[in-house]
């Protein structure tokens, strides 16, 4: 380690494990004894993180936790808890040389607990700041901070950027960082055990097996993988993930559209599993579906490193993962027929997609590294005022 390398403290919203947690898990793991984290919530994130022997501590929000990334303005009672703990988040900066937020919330208490502690902020940006997910005024207030206060944006993908950009976000502010994901928990598992998971979930041999993995959201589009199995007989679906922020009403619906379907012996609804890289591999085919476009999309490379054939939605960075054709396949996201006939294609041309994933596998490890992460977030992080 030379003494340029910076030592962050990471604040992080969610207790919950997201893909913008389990990527800074890597990150935060990667500096070790450079890396601290606040979580503003407690949960399973926090434990994962102690595994990894990173300290943490728990500093909950009240009221601003009750906010929407589409709702207007905040209330006075938010602001005033904004800048409660971010007085608490203050008081943990020591050596550190850098805040980094995870998230929109923990940017603006990261930029108060900046000021009281004097130290620079860098917004980890993990979101396309656009509507619907995104208020016009949570946007604009948004970008407007950042140009103001942010010492940099680490953005996951160019669209992520682009959306920044476009909302007004200053360009000479933003890195790009793709996420990059460990291989060896994929490499680690034969084909033995994939076979034994799948004879374990009830899967008959003949039968074809896709698997879809995120938590559940109307954005991420379970329901239009429901609407292509519908048309494909003798195929079978994992689906793998929770409500992680209060979706248990989408999670009935999805349940009710399957059962309507007539899809109940082949839909499978695992809930949140953390052997995911055992049950992409248990699959023939790994399918991303979301009907907005994807900041990143982790399940995409993690579909390519368990050397399955993925098909992923046509949106965001998706685009910047995955090259239509050659080592995946992408449909127009929210477009059930087209899923459903990319789904048959690789099903009737067993060569073809084993060679597909094949180069998808290797495309993965070599684009998506966790050391290029890693080093990418570290120089984003150095040298700042
Ligand atoms: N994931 C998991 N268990 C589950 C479902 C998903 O560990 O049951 C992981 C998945 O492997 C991936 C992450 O959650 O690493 C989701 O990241 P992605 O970028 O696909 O979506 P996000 O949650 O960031 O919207």
């Amino acid at each position: 380690m030379t003494v340029a390398e910076p030592r962050a403290l990471f604040i992080d919203h969610a207790g919950v494990l997201g893909g913008a947690e389990l990527s800074l898990l890597d990150v935060a793991g990667a500096f070790g004894a450079r890396a601290e984290v606040v979580l503003l919530a407690d949960g399973p994130f926090r434990a994962a993180l102690e595994a990894r022997g990173i300290t943490v501590s728990v500093l909950p929000l009240g009221a601003l936790q009750q906010v929407k990334k589409s709702t207007r303005l905040p209330s006075p009672a938010a602001l005033a808890d904004t800048i409660r703990v971010a007085r608490r988040v203050a008081k943990h900066v020591n050596t550190h040389t850098v805040l980094c937020a995870n998230s929109q919330k923990a940017f603006v208490v990261a930029l108060a607990a900046g000021l009281i502690a004097r130290r620079p902020v860098v917004w980890y940006l993990r979101d396309i700041l656009a509507p619907p997910h995104f208020s016009r005024t949570n946007i604009t207030a948004a970008v407007t901070l950042a140009n103001l206060r942010a010492a940099r944006i680490i953005a996951n993908s160019h669209a992520t950027a682009d959306a920044f950009v476009a909302a007004g976000g200053s360009k000479a502010l933003v890195r790009v960082v793709h996420n990059g994901i460990d291989p060896a928990p994929f490499d680690a598992i034969d084909d033995r055990a994939a076979a034994a998971a799948r004879e374990q979930l009830g899967i008959p041999a003949h039968d074809y097996l896709v698997a879809m993995f995120g938590r559940f959201h109307e954005w991420k589009g379970q329901q239009v993988l429901l609407d292509a199995l519908a048309g494909l007989p003798d195929v079978h679906a994992l689906i793998v993930g929770a409500p992680l922020f209060g979706e248990e009403a989408f999670e009935s619906a999805l349940k009710a559209q399957a059962s309507r379907l007539g899809l109940d012996g082949r839909v499978h609804f695992l809930g949140f599993r953390s052997d995911v890289p055992l049950l992409m591999r248990a699959a023939d085919v790994v399918v991303h579906a979301s009907v907005y476009p994807e900041p990143f999309g982790r399940v995409i490379v993690e579909g390519m490193l368990a050397g399955r054939p993925v098909i992923a939605a046509r949106a965001g960075g998706v685009i910047e993962i995955v090259d239509d054709g050659d080592t995946g396949v992408l449909v127009p996201p929210g477009d059930a027929s087209a899923l459903a006939r990319a789904i048959g294609a690789l099903r009737s041309d067993p060569a073809g997609a084993a060679a597909m994933a094949e180069r998808g596998r290797i495309h993965a490890r070599r684009s998506f590294s966790l050391q290029a992460m890693v080093r990418g977030v570290s120089d984003a992080l150095a040298g700042l005022e």
